[in-house]
């Protein structure tokens, strides 16, 4: 347990600690995070922005066609996928509480909302997760890529999916840094912990990395594996 609280504190230190302070709204966290899915931040900024400037209700993109839905979100990539996919759950959101609003979401326990946001096609735990975390502050700690790739080579978890990493790093990670631990783990792996050669050299978890131990002697700086 002091390891993890020492990576922690390293991170901390390095990128800050990060405080929520508030999110948007539920549904618009939620219609943003399904654009955020495999897209860059700015792509999904972008086309955040052009579906939310195009219409004035959440109602009016459940009403609009496909083709309406995906013309608005197209520079965010994967419009094809990601327009039928808002419009079903916004649709399935309507018929089941007759009402587009998610904040009573607020009111449940952090594994019904989990559940109820599951339950949605194209929501799978990073996306639920990610959607508890940002609009409510809740300790649910999202895996993405850069979170898996950097608690695998830290040995925080075995070589697992990053849907089975949800689990055992929420059990590790302590509910009052679950936040800063995922934005600072993002930074980390963004500047320093790249999929390809990481700047293990200039890493300020390395005394506390058993990928840069096994590695060091042979690379000193940059090991070039792709996990
Ligand atoms: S020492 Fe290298 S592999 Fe380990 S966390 Fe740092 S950059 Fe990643």
């Amino acid at each position: 347990m002091s390891r993890i609280i020492s990576i922690c504190d390293l991170l901390d230190e390095c990128y800050g600690v990060k405080k929520w302070d508030g999110g948007l709204p539920l549904l618009d966290e939620l219609i943003y995070t399904i654009l955020s899915q495999n897209t860059s931040a700015s792509n999904c900024n972008r086309a955040y922005k052009s579906l939310t400037d195009s219409f004035d209700m959440w109602d009016a993109v459940a009403d609009a066609t496909v083709e309406e839905i995906a013309a608005r979100i197209k520079v965010g990539g994967l419009a094809n996928i990601k327009a039928p996919r808002i419009k079903n759950i916004l649709q399935q959101i309507r018929s089941r509480q007759g009402k587009l609003d998610l904040q009573w979401l607020a009111d449940l326990p952090d594994e019904e909302g989990m559940k109820y946001l599951l339950g949605f096609d194209g929501v799978g735990k990073k996306t639920a997760a990610c959607v508890l975390m940002f609009a409510l502050g809740r300790p649910v700690l999202a895996v993405d890529t850069h979170v898996h790739r950097v608690s695998m080579r830290l040995g925080l978890i075995g070589n697992i999916s990053a849907d089975a990493a949800h689990e055992q790093l929420g059990g590790i990670v302590s509910a009052d840094r679950v936040y800063s631990f995922h934005l600072n783990m993002v930074a980390h792996g963004r500047q320093i912990c790249h999929a390809r050669g990481p700047k293990c050299s200039e890493c300020v978890l390395r005394d506390l990395c058993p990928y840069w131990a096994a590695n060091k002697t042979t690379k000193e700086a940059g090991c070039g594996e792709t996990y």
